[in-house]
């Protein structure tokens, strides 16, 4: 790459707004920190994200996680835990009530440990794109309008 070119980011959003790169705010979003500081919490109950951070100021209102977490959750645990079963079940031929002895508390405690770092990076992906209201417009569905369309 010669000198005279751009770096390769990707810009979302309006050249003249402040950058936010994707992987680090996803990053901040999962170890528990603000996506625009990286200082202050995230969240400020075990899944209650914090409406303001307490360092910036940053308004994390906006954030619509919904169901994305669980469902990358399910998704990633649901390929772990299945192949651990596969995998224990070739080699040592156990019963099925040990089978779930084994991978039902697993799957319920892996679970509970990565929805909270999963639910984050979920919000500091919709922070980064300037998802809802993160890009400093309203949310709200834009109105139909009736007047421009094919006869
Ligand atoms: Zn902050």
């Amino acid at each position: 790459m010669t000198s005279g070119q751009s770096d390769p980011v990707i810009q979302f959003g309006r050249p003249d707004e402040a950058e936010r790169p994707l992987g680090r705010s996803i990053m901040r979003g999962a170890l528990n920190q603000c996506p625009n500081c990286g200082t202050g919490k995230l969240f400020r109950a075990y899944l209650k994200p914090v409406d303001h951070c307490a360092v910036c100021g940053e308004d994390l209102s906006h954030q619509r996680s919904d169901d994305l977490p669980p469902y990358l959750v399910i998704l990633v645990l649901g390929h772990i835990i299945i192949g651990g079963y596969m995998m224990t079940d070739i080699l040592f031929q156990l019963p099925i009530w040990a089978h779930l002895a084994i991978w039902a508390p697993i799957t319920v405690i892996a679970a509970l440990l990565i929805i909270q770092p999963i639910k984050g990076g979920v919000i500091g992906l919709q922070w980064a794109l300037r998802m809802h209201g993160f890009g400093g417009h309203d949310d709200s569905p834009e109105p139909f309008d009736q007047g421009s369309g094919p006869a």
